[in-house]
């Protein structure tokens, strides 16, 4: 029986082929795993370009403005 430690949580586990989310615990960190790895690969799929910098200085002015308006009229986004 080989006991290894979870990768995610360092939890002890066993290392054998019952164990179906091995070398992790449980599904629970083989999930955050997976999505740790989807999201680095998402960052690479897409190389930022001079129109991604202009679409993310929007998106953020945007919410910028929007917080702005929030706090100036609270009353109108309030619920
Ligand atoms: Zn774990």
């Amino acid at each position: 029986m080989t006991k290894i430690k979870c990768p995610i949580c360092s939890k002890e586990t066993e290392w054998c082929p019952e164990n179906k989310y091995r070398p992790f615990c449980s599904e629970r960190c083989k999930t955050i795993d997976l999505g740790g790895w989807a999201s680095g690969k998402y960052h690479i799929s897409s190389p930022i370009t001079p129109e991604d910098m202009e679409d993310e200085t929007t998106a953020m002015e945007i919410e910028e403005a929007l917080l702005k308006q929030m706090k100036e009229n609270p009353e109108n986004y309030s619920g």
